[in-house]
């Protein structure tokens, strides 16, 4: 069975991308593409990593008017993705047609994710914004929205999955970067959780860059944290 790992493909070019993904196996991870690698080398790395068997997390998190969403949902669709992401805050109305748009796609279809409120930011940065709900009472209330508006999941910290899943269920995909084994660098993050901590708080998928793609050995660093996943 397929881990629920997503190897973050951070990378500007398309030979960095294909290097690191022909170490990996796609009988154990997907792999995840954001606005670097995309913006770099465009669609056709996403063909490139579904000829080599790998199921793509297109993370370009698209906000915009609700029919230049929902079009760029189902152009990202016909790329073959297994997920996309559209940012929450973009409203109801540009969440469901986005859900309408990837509804009316033939054949398999992505799962439709919603970005919360981005990790980078603070109370601080709230309050400049005219925000007034504390982060995490944003979060569960545009998680809900999102759920409302029939979207398969969010895109949340770990460490506010415990609340997230008391609050809308547990048919509801919770993704989550910020994931650091205990060997491995904590890098640039700050609110870091372990493989298996994340499992039991309720994440759904797992997205790691560096403690795997920074390794000499990207396939054993990837092994190590599938069975430090499998350990009782
Ligand atoms: O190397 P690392 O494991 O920190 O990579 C995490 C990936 O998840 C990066 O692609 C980063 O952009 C993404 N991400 C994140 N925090 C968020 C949202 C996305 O680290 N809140």
């Amino acid at each position: 069975m397929k881990s629920p790992i997503i190897v973050a493909l951070d990378y500007a070019t398309e030979a960095e991308a294909l290097s690191l993904v022909n170490k990996l196996d796609p009988q154990l991870c997907r792999v995840k593409v954001g606005k670097e690698l995309f913006t770099a080398c465009g669609p056709s790395i996403v063909s490139q990593l579904n000829d080599l068997g790998f199921e793509v997390f297109l993370d370009l998190k698209f906000h915009d008017i609700p029919n230049t969403v929902a079009q760029a949902c189902r152009a990202a669709a016909a790329l073959g993705v297994w997920m996309l992401n559209v940012h929450a805050s973009g409203g109801r109305a540009m969440l469901a047609a986005a859900r309408r748009e990837i509804d009316r796609c033939e054949g398999t279809k992505p799962l439709l994710i919603g970005v919360t409120v981005l990790t980078s930011l603070s109370d601080s940065d709230f309050s400049e914004l005219g925000v007034t709900r504390n982060i995490e009472s944003q979060v569960l209330h545009l998680a809900g929205l999102c759920r409302e508006e029939g979207l398969d999941g969010v895109v949340c910290s770990s460490r506010e999955a415990p609340s997230l899943r008391q609050n809308i269920g547990e048919d509801f995909c919770l993704v989550t970067p910020g994931i650091r084994p205990e060997w491995a660098s904590s890098d640039d993050q700050s609110r870091i959780v372990a493989p298996k901590q994340a499992l039991e708080n309720g994440s759904s998928y797992l997205v790691i860059g560096r403690p795997i793609t920074a390794q000499e050995n990207p396939l054993t660093a990837l092994n190590k944290i599938i069975d430090e996943l499998a350990r009782d």
